[in-house]
């Protein structure tokens, strides 16, 4: 292979840097918060005057990101791409293996209200975050290490092949080459640590305010790109979509 590993391990992780700094300004858009707020209020205020007691009255407002590109087939050139990417951190998660820090265990997270309204707030939002996971899936010699010390009776090519079988034949268009309709292809335990923990700015906001058991529910409002996407009410038992913008769709 004629690439460095641990150089192109640092341009990845140089380059997850830049976009995790991308997807904080995306995510962050609303800096411009009285307006969104403005919005929000009045949203609230006509979907309770046409929707009764739908919304139940004490359900907490808070401003979400969305994700509202189109669902597309996989291009075979991301698969290729993807492949050498897995390809390089095998071979650098073999070689340094004495000098890596593998990343930690996959923990559950703890079975309460507010982490089930946190995984529905993502799956109203449609991933918006998982945009920036490209053909890496942040990916790297410190996730494919722990994934073979999780599977010890595994070769290194059956490891890889666990993550490529998982590549959903269908995504999301502009993102990750995991991201499908019903959410990441991979299991959590193969995913990286990056994925496993994110959390962005306005998920981490709400979370604040919730108690971890029996949360009010949420009456979210959530843009793309600083546009209103699609307004949400989420609470344990599920997503309700209330309102949504004409859905993008590929062309013919
Ligand atoms: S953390 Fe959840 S709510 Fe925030 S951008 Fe990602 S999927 Fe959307
Ligand atoms: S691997 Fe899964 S969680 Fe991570 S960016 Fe891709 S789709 Fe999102």
């Amino acid at each position: 292979m004629d690439v460095n590993p641990p150089e192109y391990n640092r341009d990845l992780l140089a380059q997850l840097d830049r976009e995790q700094e991308r997807i904080l300004d995306e995510s962050e858009w609303m800096r411009r918060d009285d307006e969104a707020e403005a919005f929000a209020k009045r949203a609230e205020r006509e979907l309770r005057a046409s929707l009764g007691g739908m919304i139940p009255a004490n359900a907490v407002r808070a401003i979400f990101p969305a994700n509202t590109d189109p669902l597309a087939p996989q291009e075979p050139s991301r698969r290729a791409q993807f492949a050498q990417h897995l390809a390089t951190m095998a071979e650098g998660a073999v070689l340094d293996r004495e000098r890596l820090v593998t990343e930690p265990a996959v923990a559950e997270p703890p079975a309460n209200g507010r982490e089930t309204l946190s995984t529905r707030a993502c799956a109203a939002c449609r991933g918006g975050c998982c945009r920036a996971g490209g053909e890496h899936a942040y990916l790297t010699e410190e996730t494919i290490a722990r994934s073979l010390e999780a599977h010890p009776d595994w070769t290194l090519a059956q490891v890889m092949d666990s993550y490529l079988r998982h590549i959903p034949a269908v995504t999301y268009l502009n993102s990750c080459i995991y991201h499908a309709a019903t959410g990441c292809g991979l299991p959590r335990e193969l995913r990286s640590s990056t994925c496993n923990r994110y959390q962005c700015v306005k998920l981490i906001k709400l979370r604040a305010i919730l108690p971890e058991n029996n949360p009010s529910p949420v009456l979210a409002l959530m843009f793309d790109r600083g546009q209103w996407a699609r307004t949400a009410l989420l609470d344990e038992s599920g997503v309700r979509i209330l309102a949504e913008e004409m859905p993008r769709v590929l062309p013919e």
